[in-house]
C-alpha cells in the first residue's frame, strides 16, 4: 500500500463450508505460504522498482503464471509487460535579464522537456508570488506537470529560504508520453531593476529507467472480450534503516506478497474452469512510488470491455472484524461488494465495507486508475492500517502473517468472484470519483 501522502473465522466452520467444492481445495495453505515466502525472502531484497531485486521477483512470477498455463497479453511475447519511466536533472541554466546573466543558483527549472529556448517576446504567462505558500503550492503543481501555459514565475526576494528548499525537492519520476509545460522560478535580488527584456536557454538530461508489470490472461469461452481483472502489486520499499537486530530489508510480505501470492493462486484456479469471461491476472510494479505499474496496465485497456477488477492489498492479517472477514474500499461506489457477498452466502465467510474511510485507501492503491475510469475496480484488504506497527518496516515479515487466514481469503475470494467470472453479474460501474 501506497503511503498516505498528499499526491493513492470461526475457523472450522469456515473451512467445513469452503471445502465442500473440491475446486476450491485446490488453494492450499501449503501453495501459499511457499510463494509469499519466495516472494518475501531477503533475496529479493525488498522488492523496490528499478532495483535488481524486483526483477528477481519478476522472473520468479513470470514462472508461475507460466505453470499456471496463463496466456501472454495480445501483442506481448511472454509475460512481462515492460514500459519506460525517467527522471530530469537540470543540466545547464543561463537566463539573462537586461543582457546581464542572472545568478544561476536563483533559477530553478522544473520540465521534463530536454531543452527549452525562451525570449520574453514569446507566448509565456508571466507571474509574480509574494506568499511562500502560493510558491510551494506552484512548485508542486509544475512538478505534477499540472501549470496549464509554459510559465515564468519571478519569486520575491524574501523568499529565498523558501525557494532554495523547493530547489532540492526531488522531482518524481515521469512516465514514457507524460508531457509538461516548462515553469521557471526566477528568485529576484534585493535590486528590483525594472526588467526590459529576458532570455532562457536550460538543457535537461534525462534518465530511462525500464520497469515491468508480470501479466498472463484466461480466454473466456464465451465472453472473450468481457475482462475481469485479479491484481497485487508485486514491488515494496527495499532497504531501509537497519533496526536492532541489523535488519535493514523491508520485505513486504503483507505489502503485497500476501496478494501477488493470491493473484497467482487465483491464476492456477480459474486455469482449471473454462470461464466464460476472459481473466486477466497482473502483478504490478511501482506501486509503492506512486502507483505507476497500474496506471501503465490501465491506459492500456479498454475501460468499458472491464467488468471489474478485484485488486488484492495486504491480506497477511486479520482484519479488525476477526478471520473470516476482508474489507473492500469504496464499497459503496458500486454493487461489486454486495455481489461477492451474495456469492458467499451460507458461509461465516464476509465482506465489510471499508472500516478507515478517513484513510481514503480506495484512491491510494493499485485499483483506482481503473475506477477513475468507470470500471467497478476495488481493493479487497484486511489491513489494520490505524495500528499496524509492521506497515512499512523492516519487520513486515512472512512470520508475522497468518497462512491460513491468507489461504481462507483467497478462497473467499475465489467463490465471491464465481458469478461476475461466469457473466451471471455485472458489476453497476463507478461514477462518483474525485
Ligand atoms: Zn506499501
Amino acid at each position: 500500500m501506497i503511503m498516505k501522502k498528499a499526491l493513492l473465522l470461526a475457523l472450522p466452520i469456515s473451512l467445513g463450508i469452503v471445502a465442500q467444492t473440491a475446486q476450491a481445495q485446490k488453494i492450499r495453505a501449503k501453495e501459499v505460504k511457499k510463494i509469499i515466502t519466495t516472494l518475501a525472502a531477503d533475496d529479493m531484497g525488498g522488492r523496490p522498482t528499478f532495483k535488481p531485486g524486483i526483477d528477481k521477483a519478476s522472473v520468479f512470477l513470470e514462472n508461475e503464471f507460466k505453470k499456471a498455463g496463463l496466456q501472454p497479453l495480445a501483442g506481448s511475447k511472454g509475460y512481462r509487460q515492460e514500459f519506460n519511466m525517467y527522471t530530469v536533472k537540470s543540466a545547464s541554466v543561463r537566463f539573462l535579464v537586461n543582457s546581464r546573466e542572472w545568478r544561476r543558483d536563483d533559477v530553478a527549472v522544473v520540465s521534463n522537456q530536454p531543452r527549452i529556448e525562451w525570449r520574453n517576446t514569446d507566448k509565456i504567462t508571466v507571474e509574480t508570488i509574494t506568499d511562500a505558500g502560493v510558491l510551494r503550492d506552484k512548485y508542486r503543481a509544475a512538478q505534477d506537470g499540472s501549470v496549464e501555459s509554459p510559465t515564468l514565475v519571478w519569486v520575491d526576494a524574501s523568499l529565498a529560504s523558501a525557494f532554495k528548499g523547493l530547489k532540492g525537492r526531488r522531482a518524481r519520476p515521469l512516465m514514457s508520453g507524460e508531457k509538461d509545460n516548462p515553469v521557471v522560478f526566477v528568485l529576484k535580488d534585493g535590486a528590483n531593476e525594472k526588467v526590459a527584456e529576458w532570455s532562457l536557454s536550460a538543457t535537461q538530461e534525462l534518465n530511462i529507467m525500464h520497469l515491468n508489470n508480470v501479466a498472463g490472461i484466461i480466454t473466456g469461452e464465451s465472453k472473450p472480450d468481457e475482462y475481469v481483472v485479479f491484481s497485487g502489486h508485486y514491488d515494496h520499499i527495499g532497504i531501509l534503516k537497519p533496526n536492532e537486530a541489523k535488519d535493514s530489508i523491508a520485505n513486504g510480505a503483507d505489502d503485497d506478497a500476501s496478494g501477488t501470492t493470491a493473484v497467482v493462486m487465483l491464476a492456477n484456479y480459474y486455469k482449471k474452469k473454462k470461464p466464460a469471461r476472459s481473466i486477466i491476472f497482473v502483478a504490478f510494479t511501482a506501486e509503492e512510488i506512486g502507483g505507476y505499474g497500474s496506471q501503465y496496465f490501465s491506459r492500456q485497456l479498454d475501460p468499458a470491455k472491464v467488468v471489474a477488477m478485484f485488486n488484492i492489498e495486504m491480506i497477511g492479517k486479520e482484519s479488525k472484524f476477526g478471520r473470516n472477514s476482508a474489507f473492500i474500499t469504496g464499497f459503496e461506489k458500486s454493487d461489486f461488494g454486495t455481489i461477492l457477498q451474495k456469492n458467499l452466502q451460507g458461509s461465516a465467510f464476509k465482506f465489510h465495507p471499508d472500516p478507515y474511510p478517513e484513510q481514503n485507501l480506495f484512491y491510494r492503491s493499485d485499483n483506482a486508475t481503473l475506477a477513475r475510469l468507470g470500471v467497478p475496480a476495488h481493493t479487497i484488504s484486511t489491513t489494520q492500517i490505524d495500528k499496524d506497527k509492521l506497515y512499512h518496516s523492516v519487520d513486515d515479515e512472512v512470520e508475522s502473517l497468518d497462512i491460513q487466514n491468507i489461504t481462507d481469503i483467497i478462497k473467499a475470494i475465489a467463490k465471491s468472484a464465481e458469478s461476475i467470472i461466469s457473466g451471471k453479474d455485472t458489476p453497476t460501474r463507478v461514477t462518483d470519483v474525485k
